[in-house]
């Protein structure tokens, strides 16, 4: 070959391995996300988010631009002291001088907790993100090192409905050790009897206080709290039923799809137990319920139903809603499963015990899940 052939070869061959290097490195997507993730870490220690912190993290390998790019999606879970409502302006100029651009970056304020999060992403895939939860429960105190959250330490409320027509499942409940909270229909005839036949076990005992649903073909309880009942009755039915069931710490609603929309009736109701200082557990039977922000209102202590556990009363349905329930426990801190007195219910959680407490799971009363929200509701409005 003449050497001018030589020459345009190895022309050739240094221009493409030239563009080669320019599109694997300084252009790949990969490139971009280290650095990105250098200035997250470096922003995150800054603010005094560590490693500590770290509940979760999750890396996939995907193949962007023919190169394969590792993704990165942590979790943190902080105390009440840290500014998280800066960290969205913390947080804007993270994505400058790289090719990649900020998907989301957003601070909201929730009852239960407040939550900080950006996700950096190549076009339209998401690639990298950071969730920060705050909760005011975890106790970080300042100056000193910060104890590690507890990862396997997420808390789980059992709550079983409808109980007061029989006794036939308290001998399943004298054996589960477990705390759990018993939900008991007013005025029936075991009402009273099931509270005493407990005593001395771990269960915490809440009014299952029966009110209207829009579905009027189902039969309601006697004594329920209807929408277009006088203030008076409202007060009236209530106190009734309150005082049919002994040793209460709270109430949930049975049924009440409609009654739970009505803030009237709601407000009457609220302003009642804020009296005798119970707490109001919504079974969340309707999503236009109004429960949360009425409580709010009348300043009473409130909790909500996250995963129903025995709509279908099969042994595999339920084991799959209390895995779904532990998994709520695991992300958020804490869940709240409402099953019935039901023996098949029963049977699988107490299968299920053993395997829970193995992955480090709470068990507590919602009484104790209620605390916790109203410090971090009241965290959040200082
Ligand atoms: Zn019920």
């Amino acid at each position: 070959m003449k050497k001018n052939a030589w020459i345009a070869v190895i022309g050739a061959v240094l221009f493409l391995g030239g563009w080669w290097v320019k599109e694997a490195y300084f252009f790949s997507p990969a490139t971009h996300l280290k650095r990105v993730d250098a200035k997250v870490n470096q922003i995150l220690n800054k603010n005094k988010v560590t490693e500590r912190f770290l509940l979760r993290e999750k890396s996939e390998e995907k193949i962007l631009r023919g190169g394969r790019v590792q993704t990165l999606e942590r979790q943190y879970v902080v105390g009440g002291e840290f500014p998280l409502n800066q960290f969205p302006s913390l947080f804007t100029s993270v994505a400058q001088k790289t090719k990649l651009r900020v998907v989301k970056n957003s601070w909201t304020k929730g009852l239960t907790q407040n939550e900080f999060e950006l996700v950096i992403g190549w076009r339209e895939n998401p690639l990298y993100s950071v969730k920060i939860v705050q909760r005011s429960s975890i106790k970080t105190s300042a100056g000193k090192e910060v104890p590690r959250v507890d990862p396997h330490a997420p808390k789980i409320a059992f709550v079983l409905d409808d109980w007061g027509y029989n006794l036939n499942n308290l001998p399943v409940l004298n054996e589960i050790e477990i705390p759990m909270t018993l939900a008991i229909l007013p005025h029936l005839r075991f009402s009273s009897k099931i509270p005493a036949s407990l005593a001395g076990r771990n269960y915490e005992f809440i009014l299952h206080m029966p009110m209207e649903a829009h579905n009027g073909k189902i039969r309601p309880e006697a004594k329920t709290l209807y929408t277009d009942m006088q203030e008076g009755e409202i007060q009236r039915t209530l106190n009734e039923a309150l005082a049919s069931v002994p040793q209460l710490k709270g109430i949930s609603n049975h049924m009440g799809s409609k009654a739970t929309e009505d803030s009237r009736l709601l407000k009457v109701v609220m302003e009642e137990l804020q009296k005798k200082n119970l707490y109001f557990l919504d079974s969340l039977v309707t999503p236009h319920s109004v429960v949360e922000q009425v409580s709010q209102q009348v300043g009473i202590p409130f909790a909500k139903r996250d995963i129903f556990l025995d709509n279908e009363l099969r042994e595999e349905y339920i084991e799959a809603q209390i895995q779904k329930t532990i998994q709520q426990a695991k992300e958020y801190g804490s869940a709240i499963g409402i099953g019935h007195d039901r023996a098949v219910t029963l049977k699988v959680i107490q299968k299920m015990i053993p395997q829970m407490k193995a992955e480090g799971i709470q068990f507590v009363h919602v009484s104790q899940l209620v605390k916790d929200r109203e410090l971090t509701a009241s965290a959040a409005s200082r």
